[in-house]
């Protein structure tokens, strides 16, 4: 019977004959069950057609489920002795099916490389400390890429689909949600890990949003998103407070601010954590025309 990289039996084996010890540092958490493995290509759906776009390839565990059932997979991989073996590993693949780079993800333009390389998806089993910023990173400068899975822990997840007034609630929520749908898949417990996190996982799928007819209207997303890190520069304080503190091209706009808020039924008073996304989009728009 075949075993799959993603096996405890087959992990051990790779690592120890690779002389991989495995680093904190940079998140390495192995999933070790192909049924989560499988479980997470299945949802993402894939079909000849797709190029996946894998962020923290290591020893291709999610990698070597995806290859047969795509066109090709774009794998980015920091750790050089992770490259060495998954290299040895894909060697009748490297090059063809699979493009290696090795970078530190966070690092790279993802327009280009999206575009040089036609990716429609992304797959990934990111690092946790840079889970969040990847997924905004990937959604804002790779606009042809339509659907992410990504497997992160729960806490990161519970940012991205946090409603108004929640505790996890915050600018990250807003620009995030401005840019994708979230949708939780399933939940993968941490005993499918190695070594085992201290919180289980989630596989989330960001569907991005259209925002074609925002865009025509002269709206701009990064200026938006300052914006938005304006209004919650200082957690539980009044919103309007911390817009006056930014330094955004908005700190001087306050009485306006003020007048727009009261247009949408909130006073001048209110926390940047009880407005949703749609009232930002609202104050935005009225505060650029
Ligand atoms: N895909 C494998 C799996 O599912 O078992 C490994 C996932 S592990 C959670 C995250 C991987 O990301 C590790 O291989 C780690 O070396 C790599 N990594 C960590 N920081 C990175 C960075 N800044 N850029 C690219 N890869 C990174």
């Amino acid at each position: 019977m075949h075993s799959y990289i993603s096996s405890p039996g087959k992990t051990a084996q790779i690592l120890s004959r690779y002389g991989i010890r495995l680093k904190k540092s940079l998140g390495q958490n192995f999933l070790i069950d192909t049924n989560s493995t499988k479980k997470i290509i299945s949802y993402a759906n894939v079909n000849a057609d797709d190029v996946i776009l894998e962020v923290g390839s290591g020893i291709g565990s999610l990698t070597e489920i995806l290859l047969p059932r795509i066109k090709r997979v774009v794998c980015i991989e920091i750790d050089n002795l992770l490259i060495e073996a998954f290299k040895d590993i894909f060697k009748e693949s490297l090059g063809k099916k699979i493009q290696l780079i090795q970078a530190d993800a966070l690092k790279l333009n993802y327009t280009d490389i999206a575009g040089k390389h036609k990716i429609n998806k992304v797959i990934s089993n990111p690092p946790y400390s840079i889970a969040a910023p990847l997924i905004l990173k990937i959604l804002i400068e790779a606009e042809d890429i339509k659907k992410l899975f990504i497997t992160i822990q729960k806490d990161i997840a519970e940012r991205l689909i946090a409603s108004v007034g929640d505790k996890n609630y915050s600018s990250y929520t807003v620009k995030s949600n401005f840019l994708a749908d979230f949708n939780f898949c399933f939940q993968i417990s941490r005993n499918c890990f190695l070594p085992k996190p201290f919180v289980d996982s989630v596989v989330v799928e960001a569907s991005r949003k259209d925002n074609k007819a925002l865009m025509e209207k002269n709206f701009k997303t990064g200026d938006f998103f300052d914006f938005v890190n304006g209004c919650f520069l200082h957690r539980r304080k009044k919103l309007v407070n911390s817009l006056s503190q930014s330094n955004t091209r908005y700190c001087h706009k306050l009485e306006l601010v003020i007048k727009l808020l009261s247009e949408i039924g909130k006073n001048r008073d209110v926390r940047a954590e009880e407005l949703y996304l749609k009232d930002y989009i609202s104050l935005y728009k009225k505060l650029n025309t």
